[in-house]
């Protein structure tokens, strides 16, 4: 499953009801599955942590979906050609403060 076809998934499962709930409520739902994934990475799991993971990662592409935001274009343009701070593959950044 590529980065697009979870994003077209999601869209066909869920758009009506996710478009209705809108960026505010979508994004406490986010924030709510990122603390489920703060707890089992403390005490969970390997099977609870791959749970909470495909949580997060399903629902930053709903909202996503809801701001009409392509993550594939988003992650390509921004990432696609290296590190956005050096232009490098393999990160040269100043590692100081
Ligand atoms: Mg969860
Ligand atoms: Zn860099």
């Amino acid at each position: 499953m590529t980065l697009d076809d979870l994003q077209a998934l999601i869209d066909k499962m869920y758009s009506d009801k996710d478009r209705a709930r809108g960026t505010p409520a979508t994004f406490l739902w986010l924030v709510e599955e990122i603390g489920e994934l703060a707890s089992v990475l403390r005490e969970g799991t390997q099977e609870q942590k791959e749970d909470e993971f495909a949580d997060v990662v399903a629902w930053m592409v709903t909202l996503a979906n809801v701001n009409n935001v392509n993550l594939t274009k988003a992650l390509e343009d921004k990432y696609g050609k290296g590190c956005p701070g050096c232009g490098h593959l393999v990160c040269t950044c100043d590692t100081k403060p």
